[in-house]
């Protein structure tokens, strides 16, 4: 039988990296997108919790959602497929998901939505443009390989993958760790026509520490990165350090409660 792949992106239902995803893999499973309506792109882990969700059928196995990437994955898997997927696949997003900047992403965020449900899961992005529908099939096969190995030997518990595929013709796979962003913290400031000031985030210059073994690095030399993650943001580093703080001090050990005093 045929496993059943749930599709998502972050980009919107009519991206071209969509499309080449879907089509890769389709020759690996039946595939069901199931995306946003339109671009939902650093949206993070948003989701809607307060506002009703619409999806439309908008041809066979492919549905348009009016929420956000994790909003998918959710009603995908709870709502809209017949049965549980055995993959949660993400992307092919237009841009990297490197470092620090993986905080920010839909397409992560989506694939960790899927892991949260006890789906093996994976996103993954085109780190250089240009983005059109030739460019993303280096991308798409790859991706139709990883999902075909996933199905047949699992993923390591509470993982899940971010891919990162560089421009042109990848030479090499390396499996990574999560590589660290240097903030340029440049918000530009322009006054409208009606004379009020405005800002626009995002203007800074993408800039990477060059760590070896880290994500960046990997796409710097035209290898494709491939991020175990999982969710526990636990530094566990620095548990020692804040343990010795002594933080016990701040807190009545009498019993009383904190309004308890009736002298
Ligand atoms: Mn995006």
């Amino acid at each position: 039988m045929s496993p059943l792949i749930l599709v998502t992106n972050d980009d919107g239902v009519h991206a071209p990296g969509l499309a080449v995803m879907a089509k890769a893999l389709s020759a690996v499973g039946r595939v069901v997108v199931v995306a946003p309506d339109r671009e939902r792109s650093a949206v993070s882990h948003a989701l809607s919790l307060h506002t009703p969700l619409r999806a439309e059928l908008r041809s066979p196995d492919v549905y348009a959602v009016d929420g956000t990437p994790t909003d998918c994955v959710n009603l995908g898997i709870h709502g809209l497929l017949c049965e549980t997927p055995a993959l949660v696949v993400s992307g092919i997003n237009s841009g990297g998901n490197l470092g620090d900047d993986i905080t920010y992403s839909g397409t992560v965020a989506a694939a960790m939505e899927g892991m949260l449900m006890g789906v093996p899961a994976f996103a993954v992005s085109l780190a250089q443009g240009p983005f059109s529908h030739d460019h993303f099939l280096p991308a798409g096969n790859f991706a139709a390989t990883l999902a075909q190995r996933i199905l047949d030997s699992g993923l390591p518990r509470d993982t899940f993958l971010n891919v990162n595929v560089p421009g042109g013709c990848p030479v090499a796979v390396q499996v990574t760790r999560q590589g660290k962003r240097r903030y340029a913290e440049e918000v530009v400031e322009k006054i409208d026509p009606r004379g009020r000031t405005y800002y626009w985030i995002g203007g800074g210059e993408l800039d990477f520490e060059d760590l070896p073994g880290t994500d960046m690095h990997a796409i710097q030399r035209g290898e494709i990165s491939v991020t175990p993650l999982h969710l526990d943001l636990t530094n566990h580093k620095a548990l020692e350090s804040l343990t010795s703080w002594g933080l016990d001090a701040g807190v009545s050990t009498s019993g009383d409660a904190p309004d308890g005093d009736q002298d």
